[in-house]
């Protein structure tokens, strides 16, 4: 069995050389245990930061042992009770061809509800980081303008999408590419976008925006973040989900010039962690299961073919050649 280790900590970008896809034995799962041939895993920014070696939410990748994250697959052997041969699991030990996994830290999906890489994103991780951070988080309420940074990615996509169907007055995006903005009004039914390369973001949002907005989902920060402060109005909320325009940065990087603003406007920025918000799950695939059902809610997935490729995938992602959810198909 393959599986891809970390055998360097970046210092800035990541290149191939920090990685190396290396052989582990196959064996038969222990007491508890499931053998999971996995399917697709998922590849994601906040990977990125456990490259490094400090303490966060999240312990870091250790030098030469495979990493970790999330992956789908199916159980081709069981010694746990209540999973079978040919049953699908969703579970934490992604970046690897097959996974020896605690039965206890595996859930059933079912592949006819859903193509089963739905699970690692718009039913997943990213769908709830967005509907948690949007509803909870942000308080989102009808009429309020929305506006979302990394609009065409994994969870933007669905921040926006889920604002227009709770009746957002506007919703407004910005993305890395012209094409990304034309997928964002065109397919996703936002009401404005922008190309965050083609100018400065506060001189386009302010275009977008004329009337300001009253939510942000950052999940860019930057010159995002101090655009979007400037526009929020009074009252304003700002989820802060992401920095991703910050992650390869070696040197602590400037805050946003306008933090006075805050107090003016009564601004409420607070950041969240997907992982505080399970409890919502069931609502969560409830409500967006209904929306996919219907038709209502789109998603859009960029598959990576090949385990080799992974890394590739990984790299793909910072750079922004996905649109919607990043996957890594195990096999071509
Ligand atoms: P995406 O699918 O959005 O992929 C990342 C995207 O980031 C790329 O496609 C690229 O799109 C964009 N990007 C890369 N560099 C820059 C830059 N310098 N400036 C602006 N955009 C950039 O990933 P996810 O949806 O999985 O994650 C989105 C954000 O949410 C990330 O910041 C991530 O860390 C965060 N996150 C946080 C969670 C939490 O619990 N707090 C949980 C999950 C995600 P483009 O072409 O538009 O540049």
């Amino acid at each position: 069995s393959r599986e891809w280790h970390l055998v360097a900590r970046p210092h800035g970008w990541p290149t191939p050389a920090d990685f190396a896809l290396r052989e582990a034995p196959v064996t038969e799962p222990a007491e508890g245990r499931i053998l999971v041939k996995n399917l697709h895993f998922s590849v994601d920014p906040y990977m990125r930061g456990r490259m490094n070696d400090v303490k966060s939410y999240i312990p870091p990748f250790q030098l030469d042992h495979p990493m970790d994250g999330g992956a789908v697959g199916e159980v081709i052997a069981s010694n746990a009770e209540g999973f079978a041969v040919g049953d699908h699991v969703l579970h934490g030990l992604g970046w690897r061809e097959y996974a020896d996994v605690p039965a206890r830290h595996a859930t059933k999906v079912d592949p006819a509800l859903a193509p089963l890489s739905a699970y690692l994103g718009v039913l997943g991780m990213t769908g709830l980081t967005a509907y948690a951070g949007l509803f909870d988080v942000a308080s989102f309420k009808e009429g309020d303008a929305v506006f979302v940074s990394g609009a065409a990615g994994a969870v933007g996509s669905q921040v926006g999408q889920m604002a227009r169907l709770k009746g957002a007055s506007r919703v407004i995006g910005s993305a890395g590419s012209d094409e990304k903005v034309k997928f964002l009004v065109e397919e996703l039914g936002f009401d404005a976008a922008f190309n965050y390369k083609n100018g400065p973001v506060k001189d386009q949002l302010r275009e977008a925006a004329p009337d300001g907005i009253d939510v942000y989902f950052d999940n860019v920060g930057g010159d995002h973040l101090e655009a979007a402060i400037s526009s929020l109005n009074v009252h304003g909320r700002a989820t802060i989900c992401g920095m991703i325009a910050q992650y390869n940065d070696t040197e602590p990087v400037a805050g946003p010039r306008n933090m006075a603003m805050i107090i003016g406007k009564r601004l409420r920025l607070q950041g969240v962690l997907v992982g505080d918000h399970y409890g919502l799950q069931q609502q969560f695939v409830q409500e967006v299961g209904g929306w996919l059902a219907a038709g209502e809610l789109k998603h859009r997935e960029t598959f990576v073919e090949g385990i080799e490729n992974g890394v590739d995938a990984f790299l793909g992602l910072l750079r922004g050649d996905n649109t919607g959810k990043m996957i890594v198909s195990v096999t071509r």
